[in-house]
């Protein structure tokens, strides 16, 4: 099978999208000064990143330098996680997905699709692939399935091996990208019926696509496993800007526990000692459990918006990235 990848760590990459239309009009500033490869100065404080991609970054660019190692570590038999966090508006969607039939444009997420098949069809012949995908999301702490309307709430199990994993979920077998981009596609489409606002709705969700990749050697049977999971983060802004109230504000308290349980996993994994991880402080961390940290391959896409108007949030999404280094 393939080479052995490199040292494992976690990787922390900063994307600042463009200014946009309505910001330019309003005659936001643009704030980031990009220094060197790696750091963004903003209000006059330096932030130091593995990677920082300034406006005009390209789709292709942000994928070869940060996803294609992982598509063949996965291959290898790791185990993956690549997040996108960020406020409403930063562009985690933009990276982790793109416009999905868009060549140029396209994310992350169709990217590894077609790079897993071009893997796929260069290696060995004797190796049988079973590639499974799942697509779910995470809201207000329940787990509802996007390619089975009808499971709402499904719960954290573990299997005999005390790998925690979603009991019940849809698990399609794909075998090119297209059936790849066909499920997504789907999952997009029952989310956007389930809910009356999608944008809203999406602010405040996680969403998590799975993809897990089996081999076997048809002489000797050696099998081998990896999984990744790709996740578009809730929206991380505070609430108190907007002055919610009720069902909003519950929203917000939930978002916030789950992105500093997170938070609080990834530093502790950055910390590199052997102490206390609490991947049980949260739905999300319990079902990432084996494919962060350890022997996986971790990477966190830090997106920013460059707007003056959205200082505070910059700030405090870039200091969340900091916690992880
Ligand atoms: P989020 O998912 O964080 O709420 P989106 O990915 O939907 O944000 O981005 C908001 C808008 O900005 C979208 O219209 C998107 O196409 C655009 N956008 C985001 N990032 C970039 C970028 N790097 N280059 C150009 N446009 C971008
Ligand atoms: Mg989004």
């Amino acid at each position: 099978m393939a080479d052995v990848p490199a040292e494992c760590n976690i990787k922390v990459l900063c994307r600042f999208r463009p200014l946009n239309q309505s910001e330019i009009l309003r005659g936001d500033q643009f704030l980031p000064k990009f220094q060197a490869d790696d750091t963004v100065i903003v209000g006059g404080r330096s932030y130091v990143f593995d990677r920082v991609f300034p406006t005009n970054t390209t789709q292709e660019q942000v994928y070869n330098t940060c996803a294609k190692q992982i598509v063949k570590d996965v291959l290898c038999g790791y185990n993956g996680t690549i997040f996108a966090y960020g406020q409403t508006s930063s562009g985690k969607t933009h990276t982790m997905e793109g416009k999905l039939h868009d060549p140029h444009q396209m994310g992350i997420i169709p990217r590894i699709a077609e790079d897993i098949f071009n893997h796929i069809f260069a290696m060995d012949e004797n190796l049988e692939f079973h590639i499974k995908v799942s697509y779910f999301e995470i809201y207000m702490d329940k787990i509802r399935d996007l390619l089975d309307v009808t499971k709402t709430n499904l719960s954290v199990h573990e299997d005999k091996n005390r790998v925690p994993y979603v009991k019940g979920c849809t698990e399609r077998f794909v075998s090119s990208p297209d059936e790849v981009m066909d499920v997504i596609d789907e999952g997009k489409a029952n989310r956007h019926v389930a809910v009356t606002n999608m944008n809203e709705h999406s602010s405040r969700s996680h969403s998590i696509f799975l993809i897990n990749i089996k081999q076997e050697h048809v002489e000797t049977e050696q099998k081998l496993c990896g999984k990744l999971y790709l996740v578009d983060l809730a929206g991380s802004e505070k609430v108190s800007k907007t002055g919610a109230a009720g069902a909003v504000l519950d929203e917000a308290k939930n978002i916030n526990k789950s992105l500093s349980a997170l938070g609080n996993v990834i530093s502790a994994l950055a910390e590199g000692t052997k102490s206390h991880v609490p991947y049980r402080d949260s739905k999300m961390t319990r079902i990432l459990q084996d494919s962060l940290g350890g022997n996986c391959r971790t990477t966190m896409f830090i997106c920013c918006s460059p707007s003056s108007y959205n200082d505070a949030e910059t700030k405090s999404t870039l200091m969340f990235g900091q916690r992880a280094k």
